[in-house]
């Protein structure tokens, strides 16, 4: 514990921020850095208590309580309070493989269960985590290793979003000659088309990429599995499969004027947007523009965040979002206790820069939309209603329309962000893999699917998910894998 008083000496201090109008000007996530003296003074807050609940990654109520990835959290809070951030940079890579992908994008529920957090502000985690991985690619401290020796089995990985990506690098590790097949053009799958540019920049995806690429995994873009090569030639080529597909079925809103133009699914238009950065929109999928347009988003989850914050920086005259639910409370409540994730009210990056521009948050809670409005077949509104919950004959939470309450708003670009049901079913289908009640791959603990030498991990088991948890799939279907082919001699531990 480096600094015995650091909790109650100190204030949090969160990661700092450029202003949100001046942010909004570019696709940047840069953002200005603390010094280096109060990393480490952020990091003394840690009290290393006695049972840290930070790095337990449990399941309470449905949500996370703790990494998921086990991160030795106190260790590495340790570590950079006396300056030995390459220590720290090493503890941090001995349990979760990218760090620069999680300090990012990580909704931290290490510091949802932060013992400091019970009776204050938590330690800052993320930051710290980030500020690690950084430095530890700017100082040179993260190089090409690769294994000393090859088993010579051979494994195929489907999908290089996080899951595929940590599934693989475990499994290069211990020397199996990885191949991962990608579908798009380029590698990362959410990391690089779904979480916008300002939140994850894109070179640093290219940057993991290249290095495992260095390291011995081959990288296939461009191809489907299940269309363009079998999913009997990949049995028959390789000793083990892992499917990393994601969840990518859209949930969708079958009101009526559904059919008319100018409504998209969420990822269309976010994954359409970062192709039009990435490459200047030389591209078949044509990029939807919401310049000087009014936008309704409907959903109010990160997806929908990040479709906020994307209209803004495209130009959007206004932005709204629809949220089913109600607000949630500021503080948490008695049935919400500590180590619970914190089901509190937080005002994200997108809310706040349209606070920002227009004065409020944009999310309007409790509304249902009952159909969508249109002219010479084009969406121009919505017409929405107040909603309220209650109990259902069968005790379960039941939607009311507010009677009175309709009313049409303004709409020429909806964007639905409503989450997803689960992994398109050809592929398992292909590979004849069962899927559970809910449409997800079945698989146990080793992440082996029905299918003996088949594995799964990621979005396509959990459902969408969090990139910290694709990561934790990733490294089980790794360790599944390593079990499978080298028996008593497998090397990999989650
Ligand atoms: C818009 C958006 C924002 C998000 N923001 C955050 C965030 O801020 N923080 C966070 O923690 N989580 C976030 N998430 C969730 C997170 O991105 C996912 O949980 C995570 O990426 C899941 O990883 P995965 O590897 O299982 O699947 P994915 O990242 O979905 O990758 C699956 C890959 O498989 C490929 N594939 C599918 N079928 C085939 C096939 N037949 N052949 C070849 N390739 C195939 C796909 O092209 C894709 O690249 C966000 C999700 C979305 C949609
Ligand atoms: S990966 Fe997420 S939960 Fe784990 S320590 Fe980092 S920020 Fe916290």
């Amino acid at each position: 514990m480096g600094k015995p008083t650091g909790f109650l000496d100190d204030a949090r201090r969160g990661m700092p921020s450029r202003p949100p109008l001046e942010r909004i000007r570019d696709w940047s996530e840069d953002h200005p850095h603390l010094p280096l003296l109060e990393l480490a003074e952020q990091a003394g807050r840690c009290m290393d208590c006695g049972v840290p609940f930070c790095h337990t990654g449990t399941l309470i109520s449905g949500m996370a309580s703790g990494c998921p990835l086990n991160n030795l959290v106190p260790e590495w809070n340790d570590l950079v309070y006396r300056g030995q951030w390459q220590e720290a940079s090493i503890r941090l890579h001995f349990t979760n493989n990218f760090p620069e992908f999680t300090g990012r994008v990580c909704p931290a529920p290490c510091e949802g269960s932060c013992t400091v957090g019970i009776s204050g502000d938590p330690v800052a985690i993320k930051m710290i985590e980030v500020e690690i991985a950084d430095r530890a690619w700017n100082e040179g401290w993260v190089t090409p290793s690769p294994p000393l020796t090859r088993t010579g089995f051979a494994v195929a990985v489907i999908g290089s979003g996080p899951a595929g990506l940590a599934a693989a690098d475990q499994l290069n590790r211990a020397g199996h000659q990885v191949t991962v097949f990608e579908r798009a053009g380029r590698i990362g799958g959410l990391l690089m088309y779904g979480i916008p540019n300002m939140k994850l920049d894109k070179g640093v995806v290219q940057r993991r990429t290249e290095l495992m690429e260095a390291e011995g995994v081959h990288f296939v873009t461009g191809v489907t599995v299940g269309a363009d090569v079998s999913a009997e030639r990949l049995v028959a080529d390789y000793d083990a499969v892992v499917l990393a597909t994601g969840a990518t079925l859209a949930r969708d809103l079958p009101i009526p004027g559904r059919e008319l133009g100018g409504i998209h699914f969420a990822m269309s238009y976010l994954r359409g947007n970062t192709r039009r950065l990435l490459d200047g929109g030389a591209d078949a999928e044509a990029p939807i523009d919401a310049v000087g347009k009014h936008v309704v988003v409907i959903g109010g989850g990160d997806t929908g965040t990040d479709c906020v914050g994307t209209a803004i920086r495209q130009g959007a005259a206004s932005v709204r979002q629809l949220e089913i639910l109600a607000r949630p409370p500021d503080a948490r409540q008695p049935g919400n206790p500590w180590p619970e994730w914190p089901k509190t009210y937080k005002l994200d990056y997108g809310q706040e820069e349209a606070a920002a521009l227009w004065g409020a948050d944009p999310r309007r809670y409790q509304t249902t939309t009952r159909r969508f409005i249109g002219r010479k077949e084009h969406v121009t509104g919505i017409e929405i209603a107040e909603a309220s919950w209650g109990k259902g004959a069968d005790g379960r939470p039941e939607l009311r329309e507010v009677p009175g309450t309709a009313q049409t708003i303004e709409a020429d670009l909806v964007l639905l962000a409503m989450g997803f049901l689960g992994p398109e079913p050809a592929l398992p289908r292909a590979f004849g893999c069962e899927l559970d009640a809910r449409g997800n791959l079945r698989s146990g603990p080793d992440r082996m699917t029905s299918v003996p030498g088949v594995f799964a991990a990621g979005d396509c088991v959990r459902g969408q998910s969090l990139v910290v948890w694709a990561i934790r799939e990733g490294r089980m279907a790794a360790e599944g894998v390593d079990r499978y082919l080298m028996g008593a001699e497998t090397v990999l531990t989650t």
